[in-house]
């Protein structure tokens, strides 16, 4: 049995507080911290992304829009985890999973997708051109290309070769926690504009990307995109690009998106249940823990080798977050406020 550990980290809080004089912050959801529209987006690359996304939203554009530009920088970067420049599967083949969703249930998603630099824009077009809702491998590709998008080289970036020479050493399958976290770097505690300050914590490189965004109509819409698990077996799927699971969106209740072990998220339809905790009346962050309580409930011991987090929207405009362990940060954007927040946790 796994017993709760004080999730506030009392060592950040004492330092905070000492550096305020008060108390470090006000409320769990940061309650202050509200209007349209506003941005949030996983790991560190969400400041990027969010750049991205305020493109759109902060010409009073639509979130559907602002979350597919979000995350398509993200497809652009060279990264561990996203795009074409990401860890392949066990093969040495790079295979990427993306959907999106908007404020009518709207929803598009590729899987096992190969050479297509944005997978996000594809699974869109799904959504808008097709009747269907998920396309995956040869045929996602196929559709790719009718579509227009160009077919890209087969071939490894830099760093993704040498990851993938150095994992051919043991070839071992382990699911690393927080592998994004592994080029940490500090980031500061923040103060915001309504006086409240946000923990500060540590930036990783970066992993997934979920985005879920609250346009100037407060209509909300999210996406998510990855090249999945590092040296996954070949044709694995995780919840990034399954509707419910790594995303999900409800115009009337909030958006909420998930990053992390991805079976393990799909086995409890991660980021819909976030949803309707929010739809009960939880706030985003209550709502995100009482997911990862359920996680840790099925997982029992083996809970300590896996990490997974949710973060989410609601349609008051209220984020929050929470994770199974302490690394996972995310980032903000709205007119008030631009930063990476450190998530709560359960183990600290
Ligand atoms: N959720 C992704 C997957 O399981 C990976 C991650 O977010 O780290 O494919």
């Amino acid at each position: 049995m796994i017993n709760r550990r004080k999730f506030i980290n009392a060592s950040a809080f004492t330092s905070l507080a000492a550096l305020v004089g008060k108390k470090a912050w006000a409320t769990p959801e940061y309650e202050t911290v509200k209007g349209k529209p506003i941005v949030i987006s996983t790991w560190d690359a969400g400041l990027n992304a969010n750049k991205g996304a305020w493109g759109i939203l902060g010409k009073n554009g639509r979130a559907l829009d602002a979350v597919e530009a979000g995350v398509m920088v993200t497809e652009s970067e060279q990264s561990c985890c996203v795009g074409l420049g990401a860890n392949p599967d066990r093969e040495g083949i790079v295979t990427l999973d993306a959907c999106i969703m908007d404020e009518f249930f709207n929803c598009g998603s590729v899987a096992f997708l190969e050479r297509i630099k944005h997978p996000v824009s594809v699974a869109r077009r799904v959504m808008e051109k097709t009747p269907h809702v998920m396309l995956v491998g040869n045929g996602a590709q196929q559709f790719a290309i009718a579509e227009g998008f160009p077919l890209e080289e087969q071939t490894l970036s830099p760093d993704a070769e040498k990851a993938y020479r150095e994992w051919l050493k043991k070839s071992e399958y382990k699911p690393v926690i927080n592998i994004e976290n592994k080029k940490q770097s500090a980031f500061a505690p923040s103060r915001l504009s309504t006086g409240e300050w946000l923990p500060g914590g540590q930036a990783g490189n970066h992993d997934t990307i979920g985005m879920v965004a609250m346009d100037s109509q407060g209509n909300l819409s999210g996406s998510c995109t990855t090249s999945g698990m590092g040296f996954k077996m070949r044709g694995r799927l995780g919840d990034s690009p399954i509707i419910g699971a790594g995303l999900f969106v409800d115009n009337e209740v909030g958006a909420c998106t998930a990053t992390g072990q991805g079976e393990d998220v799909i086995r409890m339809c991660g980021s819909h249940t976030v949803v309707e905790f929010m739809r009960q009346g939880f706030a985003p962050e209550a709502a995100c823990k009482k997911a990862i309580e359920r996680i840790i409930k099925i997982k029992g011991e083996k809970v300590k080798d896996i990490q997974v987090a949710f973060l989410a929207l609601n349609k008051k405009g209220q984020r929050g977050s929470f994770a199974i362990h302490k690394g996972f940060s995310y980032a903000i954007k709205s007119h008030d406020i631009e930063m990476l927040v450190a998530s709560k946790s359960w183990f600290l």
